[in-house]
């Protein structure tokens, strides 16, 4: 029997709000509508992007409402707040967080949680970026189980459950059997399982006789909510010290910068002014093209192609019909990660892209309560936050031929089950970009990390915080870096960006 779902209503999340600064945890949090072109827009004037400092004063500087910080950070997503916290953790600076809305309103909210390595390649520009990053993941777990005041499961949603990377195809084994063998050389613990060996780990699924998988045993997950939260407290614990402060519910509106040494001063937020005597960080995830258009034109003109991949995740609380031992995910999802890392062709997109193609690729957790966690679907909607019912059920479905006792089980969207909707910041290329904005060297970009955001967080804070401070970097971040990627991009339309010096719309001192 085919399975059924019952649809009644979607549910859509409506907002929490969070006063500023705030210690509240994100676990009331829900995500909520929010989109560039959102209500939050509709309130703002139209500021000038660059703004000299005298304009403001003119305009809306209050003592009240501005603060001075050493970075400002803008975006509150997984990305944003682990800058923050490396920040806090391991240099004397003070921080602010400034988000349009609340933490996990964004992609993070949507997560799966899965810190995998099984559908990464050794040599890719993501490669030594992901192993860092999975490195610290794994000493902020073992620090946590140390702490005492809660396991890192309780309070991480960490486990190691390991991760299975199952095909169904000849052609799949065949690739699984060669990806076993890169990641052994590479020095990671794969294993390459037959039909027979993935029944005896994972009774429940089934891959038909030229099936397999390839099992990495040292793979994990978090919860994104609960690491969110817990980055949030300790974020929060630098607070009484003055070293921290977060605005929330206050969108990013535009950059302030000196009349004097034309360097970029300050935030201008819907209520507040944020000075960063040293950074200002954009870590606005899928809103980063058009929060850049609005905060540089019409002085500076930089395209950061980055656009938002909606995604669909449906947990299904306590389910018990399947009994899932470990995370796993179909060969074809990491077959269109390695294709879209291997891209270098940033003004075009693949065919899947450019049709703006719905794909859903099978990928099972189960979370620490025990709910069954299935992704996901990918296809470019804008900022649309519907629930689409047709695109849940093909979920299901795809579940349901690697999982034949889910077929027999129907699924009711109002009874026990959450849809999470999230937008990946995705860039053409696949890969983020972290780096300063070239002739504005206080102000860094770090976001585009599309499918891989949580797991590549902890490194992408570390690479930001070594680049802030000028120190070498444990990661390589050319990959990263917009002069390697944008340069012919940013010649061709706008060719006085890197060849003609700034023009200011006020005289400079
Ligand atoms: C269904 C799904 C499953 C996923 N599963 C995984 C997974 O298992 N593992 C993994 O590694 N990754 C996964 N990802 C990807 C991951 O969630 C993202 O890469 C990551 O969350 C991106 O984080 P971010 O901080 O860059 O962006 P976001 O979380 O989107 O945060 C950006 C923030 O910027 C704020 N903002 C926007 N404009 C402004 C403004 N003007 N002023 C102030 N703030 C602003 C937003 O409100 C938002 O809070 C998944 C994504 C989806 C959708």
């Amino acid at each position: 029997m085919d399975a059924t779902i019952a649809f009644a209503s979607a549910r859509n999340p409506s907002p929490t709000r969070v006063s500023s600064p705030s210690s509240a945890s994100p676990f009331s949090r829900v995500p909520q509508r929010f989109a560039v072109c959102g209500p939050w827009r509709g309130r703002a004037r139209r500021l000038r992007a660059l703004r000299p400092q005298s304009q403001v004063q003119a305009t809306r500087a209050t003592a009240s409402d501005a603060s001075h910080h050493d970075v400002v950070v803008v975006g509150a997503g997984i990305v944003g707040l682990t800058i923050a916290r490396h920040l806090l953790l391991h240099t004397p600076l003070s921080v602010a967080v400034v988000d349009a809305a609340v933490p996990c309103s964004g992609a993070t909210g949507a997560g799966q949680g899965y810190v995998w390595m099984c559908h990464r390649t050794p040599g890719s520009d993501m490669w030594e970026l992901a192993v860092r990053s999975k490195q610290l993941w794994e000493e902020l777990a073992a620090e946590v189980d140390g702490q005492g005041g809660g396991s890192a499961r309780e309070r991480l949603g960490w486990m190691r459950t390991g991760s299975l990377l199952v095909g169904r195809t000849p052609e799949e084994l065949a690739s699984l059997e060669e990806r076993t063998k890169v990641l052994s050389q590479a020095g990671i613990h794969a294993e390459f399982l037959s039909a027979s060996s993935l029944h005896a780990l994972e009774p429940a699924l089934s891959v038909g006789k030229d099936g397999g998988a390839m099992f990495l045993p040292q793979d994990c997950q978090i919860d994104a909510f609960q690491a969110v939260s817990l980055i949030e407290k300790t974020n929060n614990s630098y607070s009484s010290e003055g070293r921290y402060m977060e605005f929330y519910n206050d969108p990013a509106m535009s950059l302030i910068r000196s009349e004097v040494t034309g360097t970029v001063e300050a935030v201008q937020t819907s209520r507040n002014i944020l000075y960063g005597r040293k950074a200002i960080i954009i870590a606005s995830g899928a809103w980063t093209r058009s929060l850049l258009h609005s905060f540089l034109e019409p002085d500076l003109k930089l395209d950061i192609p980055v656009k938002p991949r909606k995604g669909h995740l449906l947990v299904v609380e306590k389910f018990d019909k399947v009994k899932l031992n470990h995370g796993l995910m179909e060969v074809g999802y990491a077959d269109y990660q390695i294709a879209q890392s291997n891209s270098s062709n940033m003004a075009s997109e693949s065919s899947e892209d450019e049709h703006g193609a719905l794909s859903i690729s099978m990928t099972a957790t189960l979370d620490t309560k025990g709910n069954l966690v299935l992704g996901s679907s990918r296809e470019f909607k804008g900022f649309s936050r519907e629930v689409d019912k047709s695109v849940v059920k093909s979920m299901w479905e795809r579940a349901g031929e690697f999982f034949p006792a889910m077929k027999n089980v129907p699924l009711d969207i109002d009874q026990n089950t959450q849809i999470k909707i999230g937008h990946r910041p995705y860039m053409p290329d696949g890969k983020p970009v972290i780096d300063f904005i070239p002739d504005l060297p206080n102000v860094l970009i770090a976001t585009g990390h599309e499918g891989n955001g949580l797991t590549m967080a902890l490194g992408t804070a570390e690479m930001v915080t070594d680049m802030i401070l000028g120190n070498p970097g444990k990661v390589d971040s050319s990959p990263f870096s917009i002069k390697h990627r944008f340069s012919g991009i940013i010649f061709r339309k706008y060719q006085c960006f890197l060849h003609m010096p700034l023009v200011y719309n006020s005289v400079q001192k």
